[in-house]
């Protein structure tokens, strides 16, 4: 038996409880908008509501809160293998640069944004019509933050009164950067993070190892893109070199190899925080292995576990990633 997609969303019990409740009562409203970090479900939730939306069963042979999961509709709403968009004509998605330019009325690629052609073309030609199927008419648009300004405003209308039986679900993990406007014509449900534990089933679920995706879940922060991202090998060799270099620049007998280190890490910015997590975790380990065997070494490795953490609070507060870092070194070195 095929479950549905919104059955196999995990942790998220408000959002989901909300959806559900909205299904039953018929009272689904006309654009929701799912905010939250990447990797934690929005995408799964905002393709489960619109198969219960368009699912044959629902309501009469399968329960009123969701999709059957198996009628003829339900098996054309979740993306197949090396397919971008549904199959379902009655389910659409926008993204930036999801459309070929010529399907969509341009000549170039949408580089920057979700181009006023893609809404244009994907929702306003279509929103004024039945849904092809009968059941309802859903339009999916991932980073809603994206939308351009002449975009969002083309939009606006039918976000406000879309028509019987059209329904928009917006995703965003910068809410707040939507315009007040798009904002106030939604309802807002939050996804939040993931428990350690959901990442982990779901990565392993997904063929990574068990002992891996434990590792990585550690890091992931409650998002599977992140672990997913941190579960990549290349990835993974990448931050044990960062922590054996890391390991060496504090043991060296002069500031210069953590200096380097220092200007090297001047280029990642994005992944530094992973990277000191990664040396956080190496350095609380040692000091574990130490401690158990009552070495006095365990009292420097803790300090110096302790002292990525201030650097990983600099580098939240903007700090310039380089003298954050030479810092870092210099004070480890110390202790
Ligand atoms: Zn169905």
């Amino acid at each position: 038996m095929a479950a549905s997609l919104l059955s196999q969303v995990r942790a998220q019990e408000t959002a989901i409880a909300t959806l559900r409740r909205a299904l039953s009562r018929g009272k689904v409203h006309h654009a929701y908008l799912f905010d939250g970090p990447a990797g934690v479900g929005k995408e799964l939730a905002a393709f489960g509501l619109a198969q219960a939306l368009v699912c044959e069963r629902r309501g009469l042979t399968a329960p009123d809160d969701d999709a059957c999961g198996e009628c003829s509709a339900c098996k054309r709403v979740p993306l197949r293998e090396g397919e971008r968009r549904p199959t379902h004509p009655d389910v659409a998605l926008l993204e930036r640069g999801l459309y070929e330019p010529g399907t969509i009325g341009r000549r170039t690629q949408e580089s920057q944004d979700i181009s006023i052609d893609q809404v244009r073309t994907i929702v306003l030609a279509r929103a004024a019509f039945a849904p092809h199927e009968g059941r309802a008419k859903v339009f999916i648009v991932r980073r809603a933050e994206e939308l351009s300004i002449s975009a969002a405003n083309a939009l606006l209308k039918t976000l406000e009164e879309p028509g019987q039986g059209t329904h928009f679900i917006l995703m965003s993990s910068q809410a707040d950067s939507l315009l007040s406007t798009i904002r106030s014509r939604t309802q807002r449900l939050r996804f939040g993070l993931l428990p350690d534990a959901d990442v982990v089933a779901i990565l392993t679920a997904r063929g990574i190892d068990p002992q891996q995706a434990n590792a990585v879940a550690r890091l992931a922060g409650g998002s599977v893109e992140t672990g997913a991202t941190l579960a990549d090998p290349e990835l993974a060799g990448a931050r044990d070199a960062f922590v054996q270099k890391a390991l060496r620049a504090i043991a060296a007998p002069d500031m210069g190899p953590a200096l380097e280190l220092a200007e090297e890490l001047k280029k990642v910015k994005g992944d530094l925080g992973t990277l000191l997590t990664a040396l956080g975790d190496a350095l609380a380990a040692d000091a574990r292995t130490f401690a158990m065997a009552n070495d006095p070494k365990a009292e420097a490795s803790a300090a110096r576990y302790r002292l990525t953490l201030v650097a990983a609070r600099q580098l939240d507060g903007n700090a310039s990633a380089q003298l954050a870092m030479e810092s870092m070194f210099a004070r480890m070195r110390a202790v």
